[in-house]
């Protein structure tokens, strides 16, 4: 399986990267899409796939790390390539005090780059999701996936018509989660994505920062047990997703 969202270049996943991986091998996880979000997270992420197999990277100004000519930096990092998406992007309106107009002028430019660039976008939103789709119909043609996604199963609408992946993490291990539940409920099997977004994220069993790829696994199983099917079941549509999604067939394998 692949983890299509997991933040190996963060701690406390970084600091023991050897047994993380070793015990999401365990688990059946074995692909593994890093998310840049700010420089450092670039730099890091670049060294990480260069070291291991199946390691693939994104790279992306995310709206909560923007500063003075950090965009500069990452439609940089963009054009430097070796990469098989961009994100994670997007907009954040939980936050006080973050500058909404930028945010969606940063996000903007870094779709033109991945128009450019040919490659999918993973789109992180909070709070914004009306916003988010305003942007998102002037992109058409675009492929992008809903990141850890919190709208509801009417908000998503939208962005399945534009022909969005819909990606999920923990929240759907969790009981006290029903609106994320009835959003897993409603996303065609082949829009499905699954990620853990570790160490932010956590699942039911491993609370965040605890979090690991290998809890893919018991995100797979919720998700199985939510549309009727098996876990290998689940398991087999959600790499075929990946592999759809990111074109792996076409990257380093
Ligand atoms: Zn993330």
């Amino acid at each position: 399986m692949i983890d299509t969202h997991c933040h190996l270049t963060d701690e406390p996943l970084y600091g023991q990267l050897e047994s993380v991986l070793s015990r999401a091998r365990g688990c059946g996880v074995d692909g593994y899409v890093i998310p840049g979000y700010n420089m450092e997270s670039w730099r890091r992420a670049r060294e990480l796939s260069a070291r291991y197999e199946r390691v693939w990277i994104a790279v992306g100004l995310h709206p909560l790390f923007i500063e003075e000519g950090t965009l500069s930096h990452a439609l940089e990092e963009i054009e430097r390539g070796g990469i098989i998406a961009i994100g994670e992007v997007g907009l954040d309106y939980m936050e006080e005090g973050v500058d909404r107009v930028l945010q969606r002028q940063v996000l903007v430019a870094q779709l033109e780059a991945a128009k450019v660039a040919g490659l999918p976008v993973i789109l992180h939103c909070r709070h914004a999701h009306d916003e988010l789709l305003d942007v998102c119909e002037g992109f058409r043609g675009l492929q992008a996936v809903l990141h850890s996604c919190s709208c509801s199963h009417e908000q998503v609408k939208g962005f399945l018509e534009l022909g969005y992946y819909v990606g999920f993490s923990g929240g759907v291990t969790r009981a006290q989660t029903q609106k994320v539940k009835k959003l897993a409920s409603a996303v065609p099997l082949d829009r499905i994505l699954v990620e853990t977004d570790s160490p932010y994220i956590g699942t039911a069993r491993h609370p965040a920062p605890s979090s690991e790829p290998g809890d893919l696994v018991e995100i797979v199983s919720a998700l199985a047990s939510l549309r009727g099917c098996s876990a290998e079941e689940m398991a087999a549509i959600v790499t075929e997703n990946a592999v759809r999604f990111f074109s792996l067939r076409d990257a380093r394998w």
